[in-house]
């Protein structure tokens, strides 16, 4: 009950693990993301401020002659024009001033009496040279057009009790800059200024330069602008003329008010180099905390996976225990009885002493084995084994081994077959260790054979190693089994097994004694048919090397063993 607790108990810690991993980690995703969105929104938004700031400093370029003409006392004009022909001083410093702006390149006055649209009207202009306003019959149609406009306006604009500036000016487009003269006493208009504006000096000298200043090149600044006659489907300016303006590539659109309200400012976000240089950071910290995360989860999942073996093996071992107790005892218990029956006096015919005596060598022996293997496992699992290796003929001691226990084999109803086909061929190897392992390999072959009663030991060689082969044609074992079989404690789970005595000890000490002798091992099985498991040790001599390099450990680990498993 308790074990079943805490199994359950290490699931959910290991799922809350697991699940705390991946919530830590898709909100990092996420904020990560949403960092790189911010930055490439944050560097998106500084881009349209940017294009604010042009807007502005047009703006600025474009009224800076005309600051302070709204409070100008403007009542004198009138017959300051009608005597003079020329404007009061004040008026004169701003035309002044218009005309060293590049970016006006005409101005015209037209008093409110006359109208500019009927052709060969007087009106005047003004003298770059002089400074003077001189009276003409030759203006251009913009002037009847600007008039219009600001005429239309400022009247508007008188009707508004409110209203308080000596003027008012209005943008005919990209074309012209009104000024609209007024009487404030009287509450009356007394003429109109146009100034004619330059567009190409606009868009060449001030635009242009503004593009180039903000947002050049756009290979850099990751974005293209465009300055765009949307009204001609023109592109008056660019950063980047190899891109075309393109409405589909547009991503924001900005709109002049009144004054070249036909143009727009329009930009077209490219992968700029910052939006790049943060997707790489993305990509570097995506790849770190996968790595991380990939790290994490395998650990978690190994240490879970230790701590699961390592339980079971505990299991296991307390189980052993429990067994190998209970086995010590049988053998013991039966030694115990005969033993007092002879001595007690109570047995006394010949044949049941013979019997008694045999049932005391037999229960030795069991408990000989049974302790030389409790040893054997407690020396190779303290890595006390010690090898004394020694140059051996492998046929020797096979035929030693089998003549030493012909007796037992038949007293167990096995028949026995020998094939040796290298006679001659010396190892290196612990003859102790060699004895262990034929031992357990005998003895499974005894315990795992139902029917047939066959053991078939053969002996091969070709030029570097030397192969050994017990082959039984017993119960066989499953295919999904075979790996297992070597480890410590490892039953195949199988009807047979709860009749056959054992504790999945022989085959672990019999790998480690083949590794330590410098071989190895491998089993072939066919469930229901049998069973063969060959060790496989270096030949002394070998064929393919130098004498030099035959040393024990150098094992024939080339052996093509693809239908096998190899311990
Ligand atoms: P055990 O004391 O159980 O025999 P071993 O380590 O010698 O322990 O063997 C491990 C398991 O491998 C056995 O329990 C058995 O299921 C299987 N096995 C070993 N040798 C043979 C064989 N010759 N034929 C069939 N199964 C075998």
């Amino acid at each position: 009950m308790k074990i079943l607790r805490n199994k359950a108990l290490r699931w959910v810690l290991l799922m809350i693990g697991l699940g705390a991993i991946i919530a830590l980690t898709g909100m990092n995703v996420f904020s990560l993301y949403n960092l790189r969105d911010q930055m490439i929104e944050g560097e998106g938004e500084r881009r349209i401020d940017q294009v604010d700031e042009i807007h502005h400093l047009i703006r600025n370029e474009l009224n800076s002659p005309f600051s302070g003409f709204h409070k100008i006392e403007l009542e004198p004009i009138e017959a300051s024009i009608r005597e003079t022909g020329q404007f009061p001083p004040k008026i004169k410093e701003v035309l002044l001033r218009v005309s060293q702006s590049k970016l006006y390149n005409e101005i015209y006055y037209t008093p409110e009496d006359v109208d500019p649209c009927d052709s060969e009207t007087m009106i005047y202009i003004y003298d770059y040279e002089t400074n003077l306003m001189k009276r003409t019959d030759s203006y251009p149609e913009t002037v009847c057009d600007g008039v219009g406009i600001v005429r239309t306006k400022t009247k508007i604009q008188l009707n508004d009790l409110n209203y308080r500036w000596n003027n008012n000016i209005e943008f005919d487009s990209h074309r012209s800059l009104n000024v609209g003269l007024i009487n404030l006493t009287e509450s009356k208009i007394i003429g109109y200024l146009t100034f004619l504006i330059d567009d190409e000096v606009v868009v060449n000298e001030l635009i242009d330069p503004l593009i180039e200043d903000f947002f050049s090149p756009s290979e850099e600044s990751g974005v293209v602008v465009w300055l765009y006659n949307w009204i001609s489907n023109e592109t008056l300016a660019t950063n980047d003329p190899s891109v075309e303006y393109d409405r589909s590539l547009v991503d924001y659109v900005h709109r002049f008010p009144s004054y070249f309200n036909n143009w727009t400012i329009s930009l077209a976000f490219l992968q700029s180099p910052i939006a790049n240089v943060y997707n790489a950071t993305l990509v570097k910290n995506l790849v770190v905390l996968g790595v991380a995360v990939l790290f994490l989860v395998g650990a978690l999942i190994f240490m879970f996976v230790t701590a699961q073996r390592e339980r079971n093996l505990a299991q296991l071992q307390a189980n052993f225990l429990a067994n190998v107790t209970h086995e010590l005892k049988t053998p013991l218990a039966v030694m115990q009885a005969a033993g007092e029956n002879i001595s007690d006096g109570r047995v006394t015919e010949n044949d049941r002493l013979k019997q008694y005596g045999k049932h005391i060598y037999d229960e030795s022996i069991r408990l000989r084995r049974m302790i030389e293997k409790l040893l054997d496992v407690a020396r190779v699992d303290s890595g006390e084994v010690m090898i004394k290796a020694a140059p051996h003929r492998m046929h020797d001691l096979l035929k030693k081994f089998l003549t030493e226990n012909q007796e037992y084999l038949e007293s167990k109803g096995f028949t026995v077959k020998l094939d040796s086909r290298d006679k001659s061929s010396l190892v290196m190897i612990d003859e102790d260790s060699f004895e262990t392992i034929l031992n357990n390999l005998t003895d499974n072959a005894i315990k795992y054979s139902n029917g047939v009663k066959l053991i078939h030991y053969s002996l091969n060689s070709d030029k570097n190693d030397i192969y050994l082969s017990v082959q039984d044609q017993g119960i066989g074992i499953p295919k999904k089994d075979l790996r297992s079989i070597f480890n410590k404690f490892f039953r195949v789970e199988d009807s047979l097994k709860a009749k056959t005595k054992g504790h999945g000890l022989g085959l672990s000490i019999v790998k480690n004694l083949v590794d330590l002798n410098g071989g190895e091992i491998i089993v072939k099985s066919v469930l229901g048919k049998g069973t063969t498991f060959t060790v496989i040790f270096p030949k002394l001599i070998r064929e393919d090397y130098p004498q030099r390099h035959n040393k024990v450990g150098q094992t024939g680990k080339n052996i093509n063993k693809s239908t096998e498993y190899a311990g």
